[in-house]
């Protein structure tokens, strides 16, 4: 846990957000910013900023939560993205994978 990191203010309840899934290492939850309607987030509880600040045994379940989302909102078409430096477009210093849903023109956003 990092004090000064949203993510795990997050973790610890201490910001406010809308759960998807949480277990023992993983949380997921939707993004507040969403660039298509149901945008959420994949974290490790474990706080590193980068991908390779994670040990793999805090790391195995955030991709099988990613698609347990994609299966749960039914997605076709969507993105996986993780963002590792300001050089990528990394934001949030907390590792994060989004899922990304890209519906179809009739759905609208997005
Ligand atoms: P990055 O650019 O670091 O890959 O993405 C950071 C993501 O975190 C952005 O999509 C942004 O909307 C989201 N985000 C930033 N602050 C908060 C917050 O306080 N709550 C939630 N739910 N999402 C946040
Ligand atoms: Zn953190």
């Amino acid at each position: 846990m990092a004090a000064a990191c949203i993510f795990c203010k997050i973790i610890k309840g201490e910001i406010p957000s809308l759960k998807l899934f949480e277990s023992e290492k993983t949380l997921a939850f939707l993004d507040i910013g969403p660039l298509s309607k149901g945008h959420s987030l994949v974290i490790p509880k474990y706080h590193g900023a980068k991908l390779h600040d994670i040990p793999d045994d805090q790391l195995s379940e955030v991709l099988s939560v990613a698609k347990k989302i994609a299966v749960a909102q039914d997605l076709k078409d969507y993105n996986i993205l993780q963002n590792n430096g300001r050089l990528a477009h990394q934001e949030v210093d907390h590792v994060h994978f989004h899922v990304i849903p890209k519906p179809n023109e009739q759905e609208g956003l997005g």
